[in-house]
Parts: structure tokens; sequence; C-alpha cells
């Protein structure tokens, strides 16, 4: 059983999905983390050819896991839980999202493990392409201000040294080509329930959101 948020960066799915997951004692799954961690490993391994990359993803073995408020990662037995939320892997991100075999790769790895639990995930297309049949589906939304002034105050004072404006731009940018790509692009599934946070507060939009789910 799944219940999906779908929305553009920093629109509160991540946290709101936590916070439905701590209230009704189910497991939380973070779709962005996985690309991340992907984007995170290209990197660091020096940006090689991206078809060798693509072409060698079934050596990544992912392994995650929700536990004291935090989405665990590792790759190949190594954890990667802060390294995929510095700003160079948001700045690159997408690049590595647009593609089928990652794509393919991540929603693999996703649908193997709900199989197992009871889940609410985040992400940009799970209500359309990887989970059309969720039993229930969000999508969150919020001005670009907004979610970019939310988004600095959760990296303010960690390894990122970014400023608003950095932010702000990076998240338009992301908006753009995840809207854009021709992969499973951004998009709101048709029966998805929208939920704009902009001028809510979190414990506003959050009762609304788990009266629906009760209902
Ligand atoms: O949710 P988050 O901002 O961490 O996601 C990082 C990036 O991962 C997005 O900008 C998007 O490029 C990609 N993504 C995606 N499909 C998803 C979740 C995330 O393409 N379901």
């Amino acid at each position: 059983m799944i219940i999906v948020i779908d929305g553009p960066a920093g629109s509160g799915k991540s946290s709101t999905a936590k916070a439905i997951a701590n209230s009704l004692h189910i497991q939380f799954l973070d779709s962005g983390a996985l690309y991340r961690a992907l984007t995170y490993l290209w990197l660091r391994r020096g940006k090689p050819d991206k078809a060798e990359f693509f072409e060698n993803l079934s050596e990544i073995e992912l392994q995650t896991d929700y536990s004291n408020q935090v989405f665990h990662v590792q790759a190949n037995g190594e954890n990667i839980t802060d390294k995929i939320r510095l700003q160079e892997v948001a700045n690159h991100v997408s690049e590595i999202a647009s593609d089928p075999r990652s794509r393919s790769f991540v929603n693999g790895y996703m649908k193997k493990l709900v199989a197992q639990g009871v889940f609410v995930a985040d992400g940009r297309d799970l209500g359309t392409a990887v989970f059309p049949d969720a039993e229930l589906k969000f999508y969150m939304d919020a001005s670009l201000d907004e979610r970019a002034a939310r988004r600095f105050k959760e990296i303010e004072g960690t390894e990122n040294d970014v400023t608003l404006e950095q932010v702000k731009q990076n998240l338009a940018e992301r908006d753009h080509k995840d809207s854009n790509r021709k992969s499973d692009p951004l998009r709101k599934a048709e029966d998805a329930i929208v939920v704009d946070t902009s001028g809510k507060s979190f414990e506003e939009q959050l009762s609304e959101m788990l009266e629906i789910i009760d209902e």
C-alpha cells in the first residue's frame, strides 16, 4: 500500500511525508534521495562518461531506511546520507534524473521496497509513472519565493555555503528541467488532490492532509 506526494522542489513534500509516516506509523520513501545518490556517485567518480555510468548502474547496491526523522541512504555499504544533500548534487541531479536508465533503476528499487510494506513516498512522477494505482495521491505546490525561503532555512548552517538567491535559482532551474524532460516529467496525476501550501502553516496543511487520509 502506498500514499504518494508529488510536486516541485521545496514544496514541503518530504517534511510532510515524514510527518504522515510518523503519525500513521508507516514507512517513508524519499525518491529524490535515490536520484541524488546516483548523482553523488557520478560526481565523486569524477563525472565519467554518462553512457558508461548508466550502463553499470547494476553494480550500485542501494539500501535505505527511515529512522530518527532521517531518510538514510547507503550505496555499496557506504553511508552517503549527508553527502547527497550537498548543493553540488542539487546542481547536477536533473541531468542524471532525466535519463531513462537511471529512472528505471530507481523505479525498480522503489517498487521492490514498496511490495514489502506500507509507505508514504514523495517525488515528481510517483502518481503518474511509478505508482499509478497508489491508494491516495497528493500534489503539493507553493510559490517559488516561499519554497526557496523554506529550503534555505533547512540548509542554513550545514556544509552548504549558498545564498537565498542561489537556492531560488537552483529550484527554478530544476523545476524547469524536471517539468520539461522527456522521461516521466513532473506532472500532477489527474486523480491527485492538490494541496497549495502558500501562506499555510505546516500544522494546518498537515492536519488537512491527515483528515483526507482518514476519510
Ligand atoms: O526531491 P528532491 O528535490 O530531493 O529531488 C531531487 C531531484 O531528483 C529532482 O530535482 C528531480 O530532478 C529528481 N527526481 C525525479 N523524480 C522523482 C524524484 C526526484 O526526477 N520522483
